[in-house]
């Protein structure tokens, strides 16, 4: 009797999840295919490139060592990749793709789906719970999961008294001698050698100098095990805090090994509870990893799929600049904190929430940037980039472009914010206290800008009442708005 075709995709990379949870040597063959569509189709950043080819390259290799029979393709793309051998199997399974494109596409050749279970909330059971709210905060999405999961509650009440301890979790870098954990350099095989020599051939941003990603799932472990014992203790306080002198501070590194499949949010769930219960890890840093996980990547996903397909091109705010210049050179601006955080994505197609949300989108939706220019910037160059992750990240929480379905208001500051959270404006080109004078912060005179030229927009927003009223309330509003014109112009001709 012919075998079932499994078809594994790039970010379904797990023995133990969706398709090949149940899939046996004896009746079931697997099926990898590099879309060449997908690979020119756009200049990725070669760290996020050589990531997922390789971790899928070597994945295909360990299922071949168990006993299957893999193929693995380069087509034109992935649905005629799969209908080139397809008739020779019984029928072609996969994990329900992440992707509204890819869903369609398999859909089309007739691939018949298992359940995401990558996730820990199937997609019918999040859309239920967002028709039972008023409005789709994250803060009740959390709380609703704590409890659902039985994650750090205890007698039906939150460990500790509390939900939320983020208000300890917002601590600037350390002012004093400080020492930041390391990280695991991941050697390099050969696969991960092929690859990076196919890669030498396409047009690609960013530099693969650095080892910082692994390919397989014993480099996931090893980096899962490695924040466990150095990062997880301190996660918490310095959560939001951006140096020069570290670039992944407590962060774990583990969003791309979630994203691809290398881990699993359960399993990581389950190996950071148990260092919580042997008591070395305090409850803020616990929480607010365990937010991460059962909460925001959670949330961003289901919001993904109840928003719907046409969801990425909303554009409230009008907003029709092309990307700044800047975003493809991290060298071409004097704006320390820029100039830092694409040089960092540039090196390892990696940055932490808050220089992602609040330096990148926030100089975006500041220069009135196009959202969909952003979205596949971002999409192109963020080693964790799923189109499901980037949509409503990009679309509903940094550019505040669908009018505030997700976020009821837009994730916008000036240099004030960034002053008191990083060390870079001590040592950058711009004064981030001054609106008006020629070397004040690009941030902190475009803020005002944004809030004056948007006001219509927000006057109905309760939560923008007291912005709106201190713009109204400064008296060099019309050198303020000058002065912003001409930094929009700069920025967008590559000159600041
Ligand atoms: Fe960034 Fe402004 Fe600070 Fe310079 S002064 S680092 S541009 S926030």
């Amino acid at each position: 009797m012919a075998k079932t075709l499994v078809y594994v995709a790039h970010d379904n990379l797990n023995r133990n999840k969706g398709a090949l949870a149940g899939a046996r040597p004896e009746t079931h063959a697997i099926v990898f295919v590099e879309s060449q569509r997908v690979l020119n189709g756009a200049r990725w950043n070669r760290q996020r490139l050589f990531f997922l080819l390789s971790a899928a390259r070597h994945f295909a290799e360990e299922l071949k060592d168990e006993g299957f029979e893999v193929t693995y393709l380069k087509d034109k793309d992935t649905a005629s990749g799969i209908q080139s051998i397809s008739k020779n199997y019984e029928e072609v399974i996969s994990v329900e793709p992440s992707s509204y494109r890819l869903s369609k596409s398999l859909s089309d050749i007739g691939v018949r789906f298992i359940p995401n279970d990558f996730f820990l909330t199937p997609r019918a059971l999040f859309e239920q719970w967002s028709k039972s709210q008023k409005s789709l905060k994250m803060e009740n999405f959390y709380r609703w999961q704590r409890q659902r999961l039985g994650i750090l509650i205890s007698n039906g009440e939150p460990v500790g008294g509390r939900w939320n301890y983020d208000d300890e979790n917002r601590e600037p870098p350390p002012k004093s001698e400080y020492r930041w954990p390391t990280y695991p350099s991941h050697e390099r095989d050969s696969i991960d050698e092929e690859v990076i020599s196919e890669l030498s051939n396409l047009n690609l941003s960013g530099a693969l100098d650095e080892a910082v990603w692994g390919t397989s799932r014993k480099a996931a472990l090893a980096q899962l095990k490695s924040f466990l014992k150095k990062s997880f203790k301190d996660f918490g306080p310095f959560e939001d805090a951006m140096t020069v002198k570290s670039w992944s501070l407590h962060h774990s590194l583990l969003s791309p090994y979630l994203n691809n499949g290398l881990l699993t949010p359960d399993e990581v769930i389950r190996e950071a509870l148990k260092e919580f219960d042997k008591g070395n890890i305090p409850l803020a840093s616990c929480e607010g990893f365990i937010r991460q996980i059962i909460g925001w990547r959670e949330y961003i996903n289901g919001l993904y799929w109840i928003f719907g397909e046409n969801y990425r091109e909303s554009n409230f705010l009008e907003s029709k600049n092309p990307l700044l210049p800047l975003f493809e050179n991290s060298q071409s601006t004097k704006m320390k904190c820029v100039s830092e955080t694409i040089s960092g994505v540039e090196k390892r197609g990696w940055v932490h929430h808050i220089p992602r949300l609040m330096i990148l989108s926030n100089l975006a939706a500041l220069c009135d940037v196009s959202p969909v220019e952003l979205l596949v910037w971002m999409r192109n160059n963020f080693i964790d980039a799923a189109d499901w992750v980037m949509v409503p990240n990009v679309i509903g929480m940094s550019m505040h472009a669908d009018g505030g379905r997700m976020s009821t208001k837009p994730y916008i500051a000036g240099g004030a914010y960034i002053s008191r959270m990083s060390d870079y404006c001590g040592d950058c080109a711009y004064n981030p206290k001054t609106r008006i004078e020629d070397d004040s912060c690009p941030f902190t005179t475009l803020y005002w800008h944004y809030l004056h030229r948007n006001r219509d927009r927000f006057k109905k927003n309760h939560r923008m009442f007291q912005q709106l009223n201190g713009m109204k309330k400064l008296k060099d509003i019309d050198e303020t708005i000058k002065r912003g014109d001409f930094l929009i112009e700069g920025l967008l001709a590559g000159e600041i």
